[in-house]
Formats: structure tokens, C-alpha cells, sequence
């Protein structure tokens, strides 16, 4: 029997990086997986992979700040399985601006909040009653190291990865005992798109030198950990932040 045996687990950002990665890892450990992003080439490639390697995933499109659109995700997985028993609210985007704060650009500061705090809001807006109706659930969402500290010049991507801390503990605390639990993951450097898009302007190296372990992560050692909290091996956990950092957080 595997862990997540026929759950159903939904996937934000599931199109590329830390989201198609635990999306199939979900698929490896039993779930059935409903994938989402907005490029649909890309979510379908997921797809694929979870299908090439024995699993059973579909793709559904959605803008995580488009209530309409995150409405009508669960409504389709609903519709699909009957159930939802697992999200990962993974959803996210980097500031395209790195300056002082006093110098942020606005435009890009409300980017950033519609998508990595009001994102993750309208993902547990309509996933918790419909875990709800299936008697529980679990949802873990992706913060990031710079959700748990500053990171100078980044100050709207910080802010949005604490509000995301934020929202956890206040949906784990409110659905505790209706049997929801809910989590985050703060990753540090991770090798994905965004992370190639970061190191333009940064090098590689300084970044690998910047955690203890002495490397960047990998996108499938961020998916072990959402398994992990996704399952019930994690049943006494909720309102956590999961540091998946190569130590980057202890210093
Ligand atoms: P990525 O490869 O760029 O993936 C970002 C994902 O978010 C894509 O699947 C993208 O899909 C989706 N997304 C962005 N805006 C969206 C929107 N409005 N609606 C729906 N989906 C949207 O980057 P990643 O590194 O895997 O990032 C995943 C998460 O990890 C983010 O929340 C990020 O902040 C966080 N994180 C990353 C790192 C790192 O070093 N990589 C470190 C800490 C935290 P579409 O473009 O198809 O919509």
C-alpha cells in the first residue's frame, strides 16, 4: 500500500520546477493528481510525465489570482473524482524589481501579492469546503526562506512569502479539529526556471556557497517534504513551516 494510496491531490504551479516535480511525486506515492498553471503546453508535459511512469494525472487551467478560475478548479476536480483530499498551493512568482524598498516599484509589489498571497487565500478559499464535504483534508502551501527572513531588496517577495506563513497558521488553527491540516514548505535555492532566472543577475556559485550544505537544491527534495506532510506519517503536524533549506535558515 502506498502512502497516498487513490487520494486525490491538486497541484498550483504544477506546470514546471517544484510543482511538476511533487506532482509526481504524489502520483508516485499512489494519489491521483490534478495538475494547474496557466500554460496548458507545459501542464499537459506533466501530464505525460505522470502517466509515462505508470500514474494518473489531468491538467486543469487556472490562474491561482482569478477567483473564477480557482473556483472552477475545484469544481472540476469534484466533478472529475468526487473528492479532494490533498492540495499544494505552489503557485508563486519572483519580484521582477530588486531594489530598496523606498525604491520598489508598485505595479510589481500588487504582481507579486495577487499572485503569492491572494493566490494561495483563493486556493484555500474553495479547497477547504470541499474538504470539508470529504470529512478532512490536508493542504500544504510554498513559502520560501525569505518567508522567514529579510532578504534586502526583495521586500515584496518577502512580504508575500510571510503573509503566506501567516495564512497556514490561520487556516490550521481554524480547521484543526474538522480534521484539515495545514502546512508550509520554506525552500531555499532551489534548481528550477525560476531559479535559472535568478541567476542572470546572480552567480551560481555564490548562491550554491550561501548554504551550509554547500549546493542549491533540487526541486524533488522540496517534493519529499510535501509528500511527507502530505501523509499520514505527518498526521500530528499543522500550522508549520517545513524549512527545506541545505541549512541556509540556521545561520
Ligand atoms: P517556476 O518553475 O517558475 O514555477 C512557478 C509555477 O507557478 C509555475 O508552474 C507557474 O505556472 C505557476 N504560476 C505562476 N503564476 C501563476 C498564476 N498566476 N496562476 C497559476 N499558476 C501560476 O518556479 P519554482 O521555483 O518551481 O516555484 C514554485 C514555488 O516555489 C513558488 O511559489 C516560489 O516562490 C517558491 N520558491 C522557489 C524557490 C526557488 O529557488 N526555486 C525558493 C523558494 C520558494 P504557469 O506559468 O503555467 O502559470
Amino acid at each position: 500500500m502506498k502512502t497516498l494510496q487513490d487520494k486525490i491531490a491538486l497541484v498550483t504551479g504544477g506546470t514546471s520546477g517544484i510543482g511538476r516535480a511533487t506532482a509526481i511525486a504524489y502520483a508516485r506515492a499512489g494519489a491521483k493528481v490534478v495538475v494547474s498553471g496557466r500554460r496548458e503546453k507545459e501542464g499537459k508535459e506533466t501530464v505525460a510525465l505522470i502517466e509515462k511512469a505508470g500514474g494518473t494525472a489531468t491538467f486543469v487551467r487556472a490562474d491561482v489570482a482569478n477567483d473564477a478560475d480557482v473556483k472552477n478548479l475545484v469544481a472540476a476536480t469534484l466533478r472529475a473524482h468526487g473528492r479532494l483530499d490533498i492540495a499544494f498551493n505552489n503557485a508563486g512568482i519572483e519580484s521582477a524589481v530588486v531594489k530598496p524598498t523606498a525604491e520598489q516599484d508598485d505595479a510589481d509589489f500588487d504582481r507579486v501579492f495577487a499572485i503569492n498571497v491572494k493566490g494561495v487565500y483563493l486556493s484555500l478559499k474553495h479547497e477547504i469546503p470541499a474538504m470539508l464535504r470529504g470529512g478532512g483534508g490536508v493542504i500544504v502551501n510554498t513559502s520560501s526562506v525569505a518567508g522567514l527572513i529579510g532578504m534586502p531588496g526583495a521586500g515584496p517577495y518577502v512580504a508575500s512569502k510571510h503573509a503566506v506563513i501567516g495564512l497556514t497558521k490561520n487556516a490550521a488553527l481554524e480547521y484543526a479539529k474538522q480534521g484539515i491540516r495545514v502546512n508550509a514548505v520554506a525552500p531555499a535555492a532551489i534548481e528550477t526556471p525560476m531559479f535559472d532566472r535568478f541567476t542572470e543577475s546572480v552567480p551560481r556559485d555564490l548562491l550554491a556557497s550561501l548554504h551550509p550544505i554547500g549546493r542549491v537544491g533540487k526541486p524533488e527534495e522540496i517534493a519529499d517534504a510535501v509528500v511527507w506532510l502530505s501523509s499520514p506519517q505527518a498526521s500530528f503536524v499543522t500550522g508549520q513551516t517545513i524549512a527545506v533549506d541545505g541549512g541556509f535558515t540556521a545561520q
